[in-house]
């Protein structure tokens, strides 16, 4: 084994990544597990917008929801703004959404009040509001917040009496809360005081649903094509790693 044998075994491996399975282009999932017959027909314009705050770690989860809320609702309703801190000079006209006071935060800090608590869109001259939404596990939402001083003087609002996703408890053992999607759905519907927005706007995650309890062998497909490409650097690491400990003693 030599230096040349070891890039050749790298080089081949690069020339096969998993992602060769066909793509959706507008939710970049997998054909076979493509949500995007569930969208709302036609984009909703509720008067309210969302701003999502990401972790950079949320983008490669397998199931991210945040795209599913971006779809389902027109351009300018929801936007998006990566990083582990806010705002950041890259972060476009963050500061002023901040700085505006029908800017709101969803997050359980101890003066959190219910969503229902707030004036609905229109009552008594309410404008519209900036829902933020923080996208990330937990304990990433939890850093983002400690870690962004600009966004503990935002009212902070919390989501009451809502039933646990039975769909986050299927695929995310672990995190046992609504996801993206369900907490946008349901805290604009409760702004926007309309119950129906809920319902179009969670058609992706019912259609992925439906879809995958009604087809267990995609469910497996899919599962099995995330741990591919879960597992695809470290394979590439262990690889090289290996063989660079064996490099030294075979030339020894
Ligand atoms: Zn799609």
């Amino acid at each position: 084994m030599n230096e040349e044998t070891v890039f050749q075994e790298l080089s081949e491996i690069l020339a096969d990544p998993p992602e060769t399975r066909e793509k959706c282009s507008q939710c970049k999932r997998p054909v076979p597990v493509c949500w995007c017959p569930g969208l709302p027909k036609h984009p909703i314009n509720p008067a309210s917008r969302i701003i999502i705050l990401q972790h950079p770690a949320e983008v490669k989860r397998c199931l991210r929801t945040a795209p599913m809320l971006a779809l389902g609702l027109g351009s300018e309703k929801c936007i998006i703004y990566r990083g582990k801190k806010f705002p950041l000079p890259k972060h476009e006209g963050l500061i002023e959404i901040l700085n505006d006071k029908n800017t709101i935060l969803l997050y359980p800090s101890p003066n959190a009040v219910t969503l229902d608590e707030l004036t609905p869109v229109g009552d008594n001259g309410q404008k519209a509001y900036n829902l933020i939404l923080l996208d990330g596990t937990w304990p990433q939402a939890k850093a983002i917040y400690h870690s962004s001083p600009a966004l503990w003087n935002l009212q902070a609002c919390k989501l009451v009496g809502i039933p646990t996703s039975e769909y986050v408890i299927r695929t995310q053992p672990t995190e046992g809360c609504l996801s993206t999607l369900e907490t946008g759905a349901f805290a604009l519907s409760i702004l926007e005081g309309e119950p129906e927005l809920k319902d179009k706007m969670l058609g992706p995650l019912h259609f992925l649903c439906r879809f995958q309890l009604e087809n267990g062998a995609v469910t497996h497909q899919s599962k099995e094509f995330v741990i591919k490409q879960k597992t695809y650097p470290k394979l590439i690491g262990r690889r090289l790693a290996r063989q660079l400990r064996i490099l030294p003693e075979e030339s020894a």
